[in-house]
């Protein structure tokens, strides 16, 4: 039974018994793993508070066999997100990752630069707001996802929440991550029934056919984004405006354009989107997506 070390990301946490506590870890070494933490709901136990939900901690755990759980052993914390307890939006944001991450991933199939994305999301999500916090603190966010979001609901009214960026494009870059490692990248330079190369709106200036600028749409069941011509053939599909074209363009291709300023008309249309297509690749919709702000 061989003592293995990792890197984690507390996704779930559910009780077990008096005493020990189940969790579902999202490792850079491993991918997903879910381990038995004995002891684990005692307050001075050898875990401390690192199964606290979106911890990173230094983990140790006993690798058993397929059909029972693996054994944890040690867990330190290395980072908190301190700003997510005062920002429902980042929170809400930051709940969806885990929750895809946990829902989506299988066990022992590692993505380290799923994990390392992750990572810089919840940073960039947790990032210390410019005006100090006043927010209350959600005091166990180890509990059930429902009961945090309660919690939250309840202990976070705080007025200079609004003043935060949207955490809509930082998550939509997670998501286009997220999707391209698991093999769900969406098509978008080309259309997904035809094949076709999309015409940009610039090259279509340059080629003197910009009388005739492509209207494209948004097919989940295609798999990406569809040609005026298909697009008939596609009857769930749903407009896409350049504007939300470029931006899903820039958010797949670039690692910092989350960070450039959206119009709220196409961060909805990029979170309308994702929605639709997380939901159709899932085959249900996840339970944090009515949550989420764009
Ligand atoms: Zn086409």
């Amino acid at each position: 039974m061989p003592a293995e070390k990792a890197q984690a990301l507390v996704l779930r946490t559910t009780d077990w018994s008096e005493s020990s506590r189940i969790a579902t870890l999202w490792t850079r070494e491993f991918g997903k793993v879910r381990v038995l933490a004995k002891g684990g709901r005692r307050l001075k136990s050898n875990f401390e508070n690192a199964l606290d939900l979106l911890t990173l901690c230094r983990i140790v755990f006993l690798r058993k066999s397929s059909s029972s759980l693996d054994l944890l052993t040690e867990a330190q914390v290395v980072e908190r997100f301190p700003r997510l307890r005062s920002d429902l939006p980042a929170l809400y944001a930051a709940y969806y990752i885990a929750e895809l991450l946990s829902d989506w991933t299988e066990d022992y199939d590692p993505h380290p630069v799923l994990f390392d994305e992750a990572l810089a999301t919840l940073r960039s999500l947790g990032q210390p707001a410019k005006i100090e916090d006043r927010g209350s603190r959600i005091e166990d966010s180890s509990r059930s996802l429902q009961s945090s979001i309660l919690d939250s609901q309840s202990s976070i009214l705080n007025p200079q929440s609004s003043k935060s960026p949207s955490p809509g494009p930082r998550l939509a870059r997670f998501e286009l991550v997220l999707l391209r490692e698991l093999g769900y990248m969406p098509a978008l330079t080309s259309c997904a029934v035809c094949g076709q190369e999309l015409q940009t709106g610039a090259a279509q200036a340059v080629s003197g056919s910009a009388e005739r600028a492509q209207s494209l749409a948004f097919s989940p069941a295609a798999g990406g984004v569809v040609c005026s011509v298909c697009w008939p053939t596609r009857r769930e599909a749903l407009t896409l405006s350049q504007g939300a074209w470029q931006a899903l363009r820039d958010l797949s291709e670039k690692d910092d354009a989350w960070q450039e300023s959206f119009s709220p008309e196409v961060r909805a249309e990029i979170r309308r989107l994702l929605n639709d297509y997380v939901t159709y690749l899932l085959g249900r919709r996840p339970r944090l997506l009515p949550y989420l702000g764009s």
